[in-house]
């Protein structure tokens, strides 16, 4: 019989979508499907489809630090992640519990605006990832608008998005990745930074297609597997990119706007 705790496990802490394509639900899909056991402390409930959120609530804090104490209780985790933390004082409830537990490597992926428009980290929720969260990460994900946002800067070009990066790392990410999808361009550039400063970019077509919700949180989530299963990050990051395209590709008719990404393709 194999060792309890043996089976590589993750943890993420974000936020849930009641319709079933983005936060923590595509996140346990996704580290399901690359082959981790997943754990979750939800930080806060969103009535949301693909159509948009309609309403969201964070969590009482002492609930969410039940919820940590919980899985640092029973399980092992390898590697986590964080997604939508609402506003300032969540984030600063999630840093206290990363200090307090061992949950291995943590990919940070700094949710700040839906598709649709609606804001899921206040203003004062993103000085705190910058002051306190970033510092914490080994990884940090963020989208251009989110990393024009933590960096202070406008993004037009490949070289603004390197500039971006290394300001990213300043605050103390040892590793970052910038995904291009939201540039205008025909072909997507994701960037990624390492932590010995070196970097290469990952280029792909566009997909043309509005099924795109949980993108975002399937690759941070694919990531944080790959770390779990003992990756190392460079390795990881290709895999998660590879996996998010494979699912954009194959996105599934489910819902009447942005739908979800289809994870079995
Ligand atoms: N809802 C939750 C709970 C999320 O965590 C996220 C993204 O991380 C979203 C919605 C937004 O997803 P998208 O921008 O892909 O629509």
């Amino acid at each position: 019989m194999s060792e309890i705790n043996s089976f590589p496990q993750t943890l993420t802490i974000a936020g849930t979508d009641s319709g079933g394509g983005a936060g923590i639900m595509a996140d346990m899909k996704t580290m399901q499907e690359c082959g981790a056991f997943s754990t979750a402390v939800i930080v806060a409930v969103t009535a949301q489809n693909t159509l948009g959120v309609q309403d969201f609530q964070a969590l009482d804090p002492k609930l969410i630090n039940e919820q940590f104490s919980s899985i640092n209780g029973d399980f092992k985790i390898r590697a986590c992640k964080t997604g939508m933390l609402a506003d300032a004082e969540h984030v600063s409830i999630v840093v206290d519990n990363l200090k307090k537990y061992d949950f291995g490597p943590l990919v940070l992926d700094p949710v700040m605006i839906a598709k649709g428009g609606a804001q899921l980290l206040s203003d004062e929720g993103i000085n705190t990832i910058k002051n306190d969260l970033v510092k914490l990460s080994e990884l940090i994900t963020p989208n251009i608008p989110e990393a024009e946002r933590l960096a202070d800067c406008e993004i037009k070009n490949k070289d603004d998005m390197l500039l971006a990066a290394k300001k990213i790392k300043e605050m103390g990410a040892k590793n970052v990745l910038i995904k291009g999808g939201h540039s205008e361009s025909l072909e997507v550039n994701d960037l990624v930074l390492l932590d010995d400063e070196s970097h290469f970019w990952m280029k792909s077509k566009r997909v043309d297609t509005i099924r795109t919700h949980g993108t975002g949180d399937t690759i941070s989530s694919a990531i944080v597997s790959r770390l779990a299963l003992g990756d190392d990050m460079k390795s990881a990051i290709l895999y998660g990119k590879d996996f998010v395209e494979a699912a954009i590709k194959n996105t599934i008719q489910v819902g009447h706007g942005h739908g979800p990404l289809n994870h079995w393709a």
